[in-house]
């Protein structure tokens, strides 16, 4: 097997029993992962290298976030560079240049009349930031009866706790408690029937969106402030919209004046082969959630887009006073905003935006030519994202799923699992080679799994 011994692990990494168990690692069996662990030293393009010298053909972005591969010369400058110059400056009644270029350059990505950007760290705070916007606002308006938000079974929306409870990954929740009052969720679109094998947008639930109707109705739309979605769902396992349906939820928001957020944490900086959900839907939300793509995955960066309505409705009063209550220490930091803005000069250089619009017929025809692997009871594909999903074992969920990720890394490729499903989400400038390596050893995990 590929998989090293512990004590190999520990020549090679220097690393000792005591201090892997230091290490409280998020989201992993930690007891499990430390008996075998998977450890990454070095990364460039396509490629990690493993503790033990091999190639990974990095199937997943890092996490969703490493839109322009790994090792970019021109991002590692940057950095460099900044770290030299300008290590940190106050970002509250203070601020430095990059970060007023920054938020103009980003502006011009986005559709008007999203022109206005507010930094965060991550996803998560994203997510936080953009809540409390959309609270503030109205209470700004002299409508602070909005105090209810609304997300969606299966969302994923970050882990703190206006995201989790937002969310509707159940998993994130339950060991939680009582979340934040006065939230409903919509019901997800997943496993729509007919929907199967979709190759993109499913035809079928449109009528989903209605169920937005339903909750307005219950609840009354004076009492409710936003509506939060992910344009398409990554971490619960690359769900698609319904044709239409993010249409729908846009109409059904203004009819009702109620703020529609769209968490574009992974859809956003290209994923779908255009710049933002945004733009592959031609829907405009009145706040934009996010992160990942943004710095390439190369420092933590996160960021809100907003209207110019919220904006505005903010922007009134005594100009001494501070407008919102809100920030964080570490928002517009000089090293995210140098890693920002490399990032979006490769974007530009290298066409990256729109480059999964360019692949995107090959990635789906890949995708799918594993439908007749064993186990394998659907897949979906939009852009330079796609996820196939596994029968699970009987009284044994995520286990097979979870078994063909730890064979496929044995194999060479990093893949993610959510449940029983397999999600993919490579770097934007994958060949058409790496997508037949990619899709064909998962072929071969499929074949091998029981
Ligand atoms: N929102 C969405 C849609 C995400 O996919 C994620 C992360 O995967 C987050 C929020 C949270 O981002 P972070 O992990 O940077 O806090």
């Amino acid at each position: 097997a590929n998989t090293m011994a512990r004590d190999e692990i520990e020549q090679i990494t220097g690393l000792t029993t005591n201090n892997l168990d230091a290490y409280w690692m998020p989201f992993t069996a930690n007891r499990q992962f430390k008996k075998d662990p998977r450890l990454l030293v070095k990364a460039k393009d396509m490629h990690y290298t493993s503790a033990d010298g091999r190639q990974i053909l990095d199937g997943t972005a890092g996490l969703w976030c490493c839109n322009a591969g790994h090792g970019r010369q021109k991002i590692v400058e940057a950095v460099q560079k900044q770290v030299a110059e300008l290590d940190y400056a106050p970002a509250f009644q203070m601020a430095h240049p990059k970060s007023f270029e920054l938020a103009a350059r980003l502006a011009a990505l986005m559709p008007d009349p999203l022109n206005h950007v507010f930094y965060t760290n991550s996803g998560s705070e994203s997510v936080e930031t953009a809540l409390k916007m959309a609270l503030a606002y109205h209470k700004a308006r002299g409508e602070g009866s909005r105090t209810r938000l609304i997300g969606r079974e299966r969302g994923y929306h970050g882990v703190n706790f206006g995201g989790i409870s937002v969310g509707g990954m159940v998993a994130n929740r339950k060991q939680f408690g009582a979340m934040l009052a006065g939230v409903d969720h919509m019901r997800h679109t997943h496993g729509i029937a007919g929907n199967e094998f979709s190759k993109g947008v499913p035809k079928n639930g449109i009528e989903y969106a209605e169920d937005l109707m339903r909750l307005i109705q219950l609840h009354d739309p004076s009492t409710i402030a936003a509506v939060i979605v992910e344009p398409v769902a990554g971490s619960a396992g690359v769900i698609l919209p319904p044709e239409g349906y993010l249409k729908r939820l846009r109409e059904i928001c203004d009819e009702h004046g109620i703020l529609l957020i769209f968490d574009e944490v992974i859809t956003g900086f290209g994923r779908l082969g255009t710049p933002f959900g945004v733009d592959y839907f031609d829907v405009i939300p009145d706040l934009v959630t996010t992160a990942k793509g943004l710095t390439s995955g190369v420092v933590p960066m996160g960021a809100v887009f907003a209207s110019s309505k919220v904006y505005d409705a903010f922007m009134t009063g005594p100009d001494h006073l501070i407008e919102l209550f809100h920030g964080y220490t570490y928002s517009a930091h000089p090293l995210a905003c140098a890693a920002a803005l490399a990032t979006l000069d490769v974007y530009a250089e290298e066409e990256l935006l729109t480059r999964g619009a360019k692949m995107a017929e090959y990635w789906q025809e890949a995708l799918h030519s594993l439908r007749d692997c064993p186990h394998v009871i659907d897949i979906r594909n939009i852009g330079l994202i796609g996820a196939v999903e596994l029968e699970p074992i009987a009284g044994e969920p995520t286990k097979r799923a979870f078994t063909a990720f730890l064979k496929a890394y044995e194999k060479n490729i990093l893949i993610r699992t959510t449940g029983d499903t397999i999600a993919m989400s490579p770097p934007l400038i994958i060949s058409e080679s790496e997508i037949d390596t990619l899709v064909g050893t998962l072929r071969d995990v499929l074949k091998s799994l029981d």
